[in-house]
């Protein structure tokens, strides 16, 4: 086989690549996992140099000596593969680095009688020379005691693979293909060590490749991807669990994280529902909302409201905090979307509540005096203030009962509605007395329209439960004016003094106001 002859080389090139991924992942020890990972990589960097150190000597000695030195970061990378999982998992490292030592102990133990085992034969029965596919290496039969440091070892191996799989089992499910690939790739040391044997491969120095793997997973799921540089596991299944929707993006602008929330609440606003936001543009989103935009393109913190198109009655709030990646050198962002649609809902229903008569549906007194006063003071003249009580109501209610009476003031505040949906504004300001307030050219205009007012609910059938059909009258007050300085209040006085001489001259009658003082002081 010729290709075996660079065997030793692939050794060195092995090692060379562990040695410099190691010093990459030194650079960012920060990150839970990376230091230990670092020493992996030295560790699986020694094991390689060892091992070609094992074959590239012609002397017996000389090889036992590499094939001894081999032992210590062989079995070392087993308990810090163990420490790079646990932390990685955990996403703590409180009190590890204190019981790594003491597991390393047995460890230091096993090394020390290995370099001694030709005093003791302790942890060898037989050493030899072994050549296979024309490479040269120690053999050797392990004795009872070193299969127990072997075993012992391979534990951690065993721990950091089921650390693994459950931390699979439970994780969300954006990172289950890091930890997936981790954790195959973990099984390939681990798993050697009882297939190796059984395959019957005997190749020196094989072992070390099946370090590479692992480390290669671990170096690009730990360091190379930066997806993984914000999250511990605990944080992270409360960023799953968070009602809020959370979406990270990167300096070009492309969603690094997202979690369940905002992946809902995206598809919403983009009407839109991939499997998955993550990947995508944030730009679409961004290009609906100009405000959110010119905050986002200048990286700057702000909070904004913004809905999906349609009428859903859905309504988002967006928090936009800047987040500087150190390693991309560039700005990303984190938006924080918050629902507020129940809130806003609730808003309008107390708005509602606070400015719509319940039984009517008419604006309240209190609303419909505020709205006017804002109408009087915008439109300043030629306006209108119609009162009207219903005549002899008490009538009905004695009649027909206290039902039936209501349910002839929702009918009559029903015509009104539709007599001035969009020519003014209509309130019920007592308990079967309303008021309406229109423009009007002139006095002689607004008289008009208050008498066809009248006319046209006298006219109105009023249809009762139990096939009851009444009529019913109204008196009418009317103020009028056109002059700017002519208060509110002034026009609802007016307007109300002629109602009660409307009632106290027959009923069933419209009464236009004494002019407003104001104006007859303007004309005296
Ligand atoms: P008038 O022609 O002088 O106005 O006689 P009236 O019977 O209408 O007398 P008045 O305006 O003083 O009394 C109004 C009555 O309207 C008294 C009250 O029982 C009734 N009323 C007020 N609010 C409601 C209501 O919300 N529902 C019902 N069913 N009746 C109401
Ligand atoms: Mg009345
Ligand atoms: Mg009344």
């Amino acid at each position: 086989m010729p290709w075996m002859q660079g065997y030793p080389f692939y050794l060195v090139m092995g090692s060379v690549l562990s040695l410099y991924m190691g010093i990459g992942s030194y650079k960012h020890r920060h990150t839970p996992g990376r230091c230990y990972l670092w020493i992996l990589m030295l560790l699986v960097s020694m094991i390689f140099a060892a091992t070609a150190g094992e074959i590239l000597p012609g002397s017996f000695e000389a090889k036992l000596w590499w094939k001894n030195v081999q032992q210590g970061p062989l079995f070392l990378s087993a308990i810090f593969t163990y420490a790079v999982i646990k932390e990685y998992v955990s996403r703590s490292s409180e009190g590890l680095s204190k019981r790594l030592i003491y597991f390393c102990i047995p460890v230091a133990v096993d090394v020390l009688l290995i370099f001694t085992d030709s005093y003791h034969h302790l942890m060898r029965s037989e050493v030899g020379l072994a050549t296979v596919a024309g490479v040269t290496g120690i053999a050797l039969k392990p004795t009872v005691l070193s299969m127990i440091f072997i075993a012992y070892d391979q534990l951690f191996g065993l721990y950091a693979v089921y650390l693994l799989a459950i931390s699979l089992l439970n994780g969300p499910k954006y990172y289950f293909r890091h930890n997936a690939l981790l954790l195959f790739s973990l099984l390939v040391p681990v798993l050697s060590v009882f297939l190796l044997p059984l395959l019957q491969i005997t190749i020196t120095g094989f072992t070390a490749f099946t370090y590479l793997p692992p480390i290669v997973a671990a170096y690009l799921t730990l360091f190379r991807d930066p997806r993984l540089s914000l999250y511990p596991l605990a944080k992270n299944k409360i960023f799953e669990n968070m009602k809020d929707g959370i979406v990270l993006t990167d300096r070009y602008d492309y969603i690094m994280d997202v979690n369940e929330a905002a992946d809902a609440m995206l598809s919403e606003l983009l009407e839109e529902k991939p499997e998955t936001w993550m990947g995508a543009s944030i730009q679409p989103l961004l290009r609906q909302h100009g405000q959110l935009s010119a905050c986002y393109a200048e990286r700057r913190e702000g909070q904004f409201e913004i809905e999906p198109p349609g009428r859903s009655g859905s309504c988002y709030g967006v928090a936009l905090i800047a987040i500087e990646q150190v390693r991309a050198k560039g700005t990303g962002m984190l938006l924080v979307f918050s629902d507020l649609s129940e809130k806003k809902r609730v808003e309008r229903e107390l708005l509602h509540q606070a400015t719509v008569d319940d039984l009517t549906g008419l604006y309240n007194r209190r609303h419909f005096m505020r709205l006017v006063q804002n109408y009087s003071a915008q439109m300043g003249a030629g306006m209108a203030l119609l009162l009207f009580d219903i005549d002899d109501f008490k009538l009905i209610n004695d009649t027909y009962g206290h039902m039936a009476g209501d349910q002839a003031l929702v009918d009559l505040s029903g015509k009104i509605m539709q007599v001035y949906h969009n020519q003014g504004i209509a309130g019920r300001v007592g308990g079967e007395e309303f008021a309406v307030c229109f423009f009007a050219g002139s006095e002689a205009e607004a008289l008009e329209e208050a008498e066809s007012f009248r006319t046209a609910m006298s006219e109105h059938i009023v249809e009762l439960d139990g096939g009851h059909h009444i009529q019913l009258t109204v008196s009418i007050g009317i103020a009028f004016t056109d002059q700017a300085d002519v208060t509110f209040e002034d026009l609802y006085r007016e307007a109300d003094e002629a109602l009660y001489l409307s009632k106290a001259t027959g009923k069933n009658r419209v009464t236009l106001g004494r002019e407003p003082l104001v104006r007859q002081a303007a004309k005296g």
